[in-house]
């Protein structure tokens, strides 16, 4: 059984039968046998099965958001603003999937020859589906990360096997019930319930892809089982995210926006600002802004609309928390707010913000995700652009300054998926979400996000 828990309030919301490996192999089985059916079902109809999705997800966003808050403890607002971020992606994929299923000719031609003349042998690339895909998901964007992937992989003509977290599974049932709703047959979609077992056993099938979002040392697990049998895989994993404050940065407004780049959804987003290095000729202003900004916080009760600081979804992070404090302290860090959990009931831990860091700490060098940063002072861009690549993970990193060239300049050198110019902590359907190093391999989102559910054929195609 999974037992889910509110972590704001430490009550059982609900148990769960979970999947095991006979019925693992009886949902493949059903995936396998619907996933031609589903592939030749014409695209119009897909399409409109996902547009009454974006309309579902609208009428039922009262009862969706406050699920969302209740297992995962992110305040209802934000998860309103979740549920609301969806409505642009799926416009992106309704818009975007007919240019990235149209077949290519690529056939040569000789210079001077009719292009529209048939030719003795064209050459051309289509696209098809790779078939049974698996999601395994993670629970801190539960409808972003798995729609990221459930919706170009149904769109496309896959079939999914889809895992939610054990964190965010209510969320992630729902998820399911609404697309069959709008018309995805069950067989086409099914939800596997349970942990990281369950997880592994799902790996076991003979699935031709698996996509996962989660943490580093899981996606390597993932990743090695997928290798051992030549499955296509992608892993979007954790990020150690910085961002650099010029001297000729707005200070107050870079603190403003890092602040919530930090804080937002309690820190718990694969993009979160994990590590700020400001000029010291600008520090104490930026300081200044950050720490009355953050003062401001509300930590509470998630369903209280003033509430920005939710619980930790998980209690084990309360305790890896503590230690970085610990290491940070032991280290000479200047601890200015926070620092330790609430007392009484939930995960909650206190907005933290360090000065005084270096990497030496682990504060600076492992993924914290948690409502804690450490600020640290650079003398210009070569120490900024150097503490910036120095991490295993590389999937954002944000540069403020009032100059273009500078930018691009700083952000051509960090080795990052995504890089930012004055703004941080952002997602666009039209961009590809993808990282590098530690951060994973492959992306979702834009058409590249679309385009890795399918796999090439090339066509040689003779006249007789
Ligand atoms: P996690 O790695 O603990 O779990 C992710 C999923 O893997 C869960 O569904 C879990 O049940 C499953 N799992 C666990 N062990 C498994 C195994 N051996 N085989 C197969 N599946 C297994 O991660 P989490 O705590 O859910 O998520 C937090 C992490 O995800 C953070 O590191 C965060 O940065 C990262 N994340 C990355 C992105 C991104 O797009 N790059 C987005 C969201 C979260």
């Amino acid at each position: 059984m999974l037992t889910i828990l509110n972590p704001a309030t430490e009550e059982i919301l609900r148990s769960l039968p979970t999947d095991s490996p006979a019925s693992i192999q009886d949902k493949f089985a059903l995936a396998k046998a619907s996933q031609h059916r589903w592939a030749k079902t014409p695209l119009e109809e897909r399409k409109r099965a996902l547009q009454n999705f974006a309309q579902k997800l609208k009428d039922h966003e009262d009862t969706l958001a406050s699920t969302l808050s209740q297992e995962m403890g992110k305040p209802l607002s934000q998860a309103r603003n979740e549920l609301r971020g969806l409505q642009p992606r799926i416009a992106f994929f309704l818009e975007a999937i007919d240019s990235v299923l149209r077949e290519e000719d690529v056939t040569p031609r000789l210079p001077g020859e009719d292009a529209s003349a048939p030719a003795p042998l064209r050459e051309i690339i289509a696209y098809e589906p790779l078939g049974v895909i698996a999601d395994i998901s993670a629970w801190n964007y539960p409808w972003f990360v798995s729609t990221n992937v459930v919706i170009p992989a149904l769109l496309t003509g896959n079939t999914v096997l889809f895992k939610p977290s054990e964190y965010a599974t209510l969320s992630g049932l729902a998820m399911v019930d609404l697309f069959h709703q709008s018309g995805i047959p069950k067989d086409v979609l099914l939800p596997v319930i349970g942990g990281g077992s369950v997880g592994a056993a799902l790996l076991e099938q003979p699935l031709q892809g698996v996509f996962f979002t989660g943490s580093y040392a899981t996606g390597l697990k993932v990743a090695s089982a997928a290798a051992r049998r030549l499955i296509r895989c992608q892993v979007e994993l954790g990020g150690k995210d910085p961002a650099y404050v010029c001297e000729d940065a707005d200070p107050a407004a870079a603190a403003l926006s890092l602040a919530d780049g930090a804080f937002y959804n309690t820190g718990q987003s694969c993009c979160s600002v994990e590590r700020i290095y400001v000029h010291e000729a600008i520090f104490d202003r930026f300081l200044d802004t950050f720490l009355r900004e953050v003062a401001t916080f509300v930590v509470g009760d998630p369903a209280d609309p003033k509430t920005y600081i939710g619980p930790l979804a998980r209690k084990e992070q309360i305790a890896f928390l503590e230690a970085q404090v610990q290491d940070a302290l032991s280290k000479g860090a200047k601890l200015l707010l926070g620092g330790k959990r609430l007392d009484g009931k939930g995960f909650y831990f206190e907005p933290t913000v360090f000065t005084h860091v270096d990497h030496s700490m682990d504060l600076m060098k492992e993924e914290s995700f948690g409502p804690i940063i450490g600020i640290q002072k650079v003398s210009g861009d070569a120490e900024a652009i150097a503490l910036m690549n120095d991490t295993a993970y590389g999937l954002t990193a944000g540069v403020y300054t009032s100059d273009a060239a500078r930018a691009r300049k700083i952000l051509d050198l960090v080795s990052a998926g995504t890089g930012y110019w004055n703004c941080c902590d952002r997602v666009s359907p039209r961009l590809p979400w993808t990282g590098r190093q530690h951060s994973g391999l492959g992306s979702t989102l834009s058409h590249l996000g679309i385009r890795a559910f399918l796999q090439p054929k090339a066509l040689h195609l003779k006249r007789p």
